[in-house]
């Protein structure tokens, strides 16, 4: 991690331990890197003698994956966070929008802490450590534990891990350096497998119809993407009802597989004619780009955004985007 960072590390860490109370937030439909960078921070600061709470704008529910990382019960719905919260830690968290419902707070709020690893992140927080080259935003709070000076114990261990391992896919995107702060996590305590099975490898049986029936509607453009190729499939409500969000989630893992194409996209329906889109690259097209020029954002490799209308339209407005980018 680059040292300029040491600075606002040490800021960070001096308003936390200024606080009495603090409030955690995660990015709209959490994944484990934000959640699990919040709970990591959230139960050290718990233990410190502080008031923490954690949550996020959207959905109402924690998914149920994430659930067992909360070992000291500090999530709350978000119409439990405070109007005006004392000390405001955003995490994984690349712009104000992100936080949703509770992106008001940002405002309102006495100290704004932004922990995030988005090379977009504008510096929303009265500060901000940001460190592009992480890996995961759980690397930047074990580094801010690090200059808090706290014992690195199991279940704070298994937080920064659980963001850890599904952020770098199983550290296939992981450094040297990366790898030797798993070592450390495992030395923790941290059951590697126990942790990773229930968070990427693990779904119920009506899972395998809802993939034979999404996957066997994808379609690969093969001279899209500037004859790269494009692989997309479309998870309707219909399609996911009665299974979680993680199953949904998961269905671009499966699609970005198809070799014939460098650009894989995923349209999940949230609402009728609204949908949140995943891409993924395998190494050459930017899909960050491509998720800006749509509203969004994320990671070279790895970009999301939200669109109206229907599969069709928001599928060409996507074709457009991508062709502008990589074409
Ligand atoms: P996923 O496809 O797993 O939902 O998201 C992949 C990455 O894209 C996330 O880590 C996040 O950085 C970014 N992302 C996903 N959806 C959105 C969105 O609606 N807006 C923005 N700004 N970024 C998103
Ligand atoms: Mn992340």
């Amino acid at each position: 991690m680059p040292n300029d960072l040491n600075a606002p590390l040490e800021s960070a860490a001096d308003v936390l331990r200024a606080a009495s109370d603090v409030t955690l937030l995660a990015h709209v439909n959490p994944d484990a890197d934000a959640l699990g960078s919040a709970l990591a921070l959230g139960l050290v600061l718990h233990r410190l003698g502080k008031s923490v709470r954690v949550s996020f704008g959207e959905p109402e529910t924690v998914p149920e994956t994430l659930l067992g990382l909360d070992v000291a019960g500090l999530l709350v719905p978000a119409s439990a966070v405070p109007a005006a919260p004392e000390v405001l830690v955003a995490l994984d968290t690349g712009s104000v929008a992100r936080l949703g419902p509770l992106a008001d707070r940002v405002s309102t709020a006495g100290a704004v802490v932004v922990l995030d690893h988005h090379v977009s992140n504008p510096g929303y927080g009265t500060v901000n450590v940001i460190d592009p080259t992480a890996e995961a935003t759980a690397l930047v709070v074990l580094r801010l534990l690090d200059v808090l000076g706290v014992e690195l114990d199991e279940p704070v261990a298994r937080c920064v891990y659980a963001g850890l391992v599904t952020d770098t896919r199983s550290f296939r995107h992981a450094s040297a350096a990366t790898h030797e702060v798993a070592a450390r996590l495992l030395a923790a305590g941290v059951d590697a497998e126990a942790v990773a099975r229930p968070l990427m490898d693990s779904h119920p049986f009506g899972y395998l119809g809802m993939l034979a029936k999404v996957l066997g509607r994808a379609e690969l453009i093969a001279d899209a993407a500037g004859g790269r190729g494009f692989v997309h499939a479309v998870v309707t409500l219909d399609d996911a009802a009665g299974l979680r969000p993680e199953e949904v989630e998961s269905v671009v893992d499966l699609v970005r597989t198809t070799a014939e194409a460098e650009v894989a996209a995923v349209l999940k329906e949230l609402r009728p004619s609204s949908w949140s889109v995943s891409l993924r690259a395998v190494s050459a097209v930017d899909v960050r780009e491509v998720a800006q020029l749509l509203g969004g954002g994320g990671h070279r490799l790895a970009a999301g955004y939200t669109a109206e209308g229907d599969a069709a339209d928001v599928l060409a407005r996507l074709r457009v985007a991508l062709e502008t980018v990589a074409g």
